[in-house]
């Protein structure tokens, strides 16, 4: 699917929640009130909704974990089409919304938790027996995009595709390649185990309330394997922090300050050298094989003890 930008107004279908005036309707109903602490903006544009459902590739087969549905606007439209829809919702206040607005859709269910708390894996587990694919979608909450997402891809959750709204600066970083300013310690651990793909840049005209940032669907197509081989993940991962630490010192600057002493400094120059890696590249321009390579030679080099001290 290409990436393209959306229309400012979109068409509502009858029924459907999302449309400014059921969205306000609604709301006036149960005397809710929205909640910028849990990045609340509502989305009140059926063809934005069309997009993001339309990019999970969901069908009668599929299951789909959609998180902070909200009042249901897009929950509708994933119970259309999926075998099984789980929500979750840290909003008590949204449950009876909820319930009336998922009324017709008997397997779509809402479970009252906050997703960074609750055991996923369990929760698999007891609402998609029998499913075999399952899609996360949803329209974040933008004050913890990255750790819902990180949490979804470290715990291997048997996951086909990813697709969310997002804030379009952090789906930018998400999507990049090396050698830009965008490129960093987040493009690299989402594309550990994804391959990411921009679906649309969203204007803030379709969200009740606006919010002030620009806004963008991103699909993560989760891969079978890592997109790397590594012997120990979280050390590659600390390798990657670390070399990004001062975007504007070069890798040796970063890696030097983090793991060598005075003494054993020119080590470094060699193992980079042997891991086919300049000293005097930054960070930004590493592919994530490089960063493999170079995670592999200072492992070696390195005791277990000494990758310890510099943890702490
Ligand atoms: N899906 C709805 C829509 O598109 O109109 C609402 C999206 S709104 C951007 C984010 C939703 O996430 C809200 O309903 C909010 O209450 C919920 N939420 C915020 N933090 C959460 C958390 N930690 N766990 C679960 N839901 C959360």
């Amino acid at each position: 699917m290409s990436r393209e930008q959306l229309p400012k107004t979109g068409g509502q279908a009858t029924g459907d929640i999302a449309s400014p005036k059921r969205t306000k309707e609604l709301m006036q109903k149960y005397g809710f009130t929205l909640k910028k602490s849990l990045g609340q903006n509502f989305l009140i544009d059926q063809n934005v909704l069309g997009r993001i459902v339309s990019a999970a590739e969901l069908d009668a087969t599929k299951g789909a974990l959609e998180i902070g549905p909200g009042i249901g606007a897009l929950t509708q439209q994933l119970a259309k089409l999926a075998s099984k829809v789980v929500a979750v919702e840290i909003d008590q206040r949204l449950l009876p919304m909820l319930e009336e607005t998922l009324a017709d859709y008997p397997h779509a269910s809402v479970v009252h938790a906050d997703v960074l708390k609750v055991d996923l894996q369990a929760l698999f587990a007891e609402q998609f027996q029998g499913v075999d694919k399952v899609s996360v979608v949803a329209n974040l909450p933008y004050y913890v995009t990255t750790p819902i997402l990180m949490k979804l891809l470290e715990e291997r959750l048997p996951l086909e595709n990813i697709v969310v709204m997002i804030q379009k600066e952090v789906a930018e970083r998400m999507a990049a390649k090396p050698g830009g300013k965008e490129y960093g310690s987040l493009s690299i651990a989402v594309q550990y185990y994804c391959e990411p793909e921009l679906v649309a840049i969203v204007p803030q005209t379709v969200f009740i309330p606006q919010p002030n940032v620009d806004s963008a669907v991103i699909k993560l197509k989760v891969r079978q394997t890592p997109a790397v081989d590594v012997e120990d993940e979280s050390f590659f991962f600390e390798v990657v922090q670390a070399s990004f630490t001062q975007r504007r010192k070069t890798l040796y600057n970063n890696l030097s300050a983090r793991y060598f002493t005075k003494e054993n400094k020119p080590e470094l120059e060699r193992l980079l050298h042997e891991a086919g890696i300049e000293p005097s590249r930054r960070g930004e321009t590493l592919s994530m094989g490089e960063y493999a390579r170079l995670a592999k030679a200072l492992s070696d080099y390195l005791s277990k003890a000494d990758r310890q001290t510099a943890r702490e």
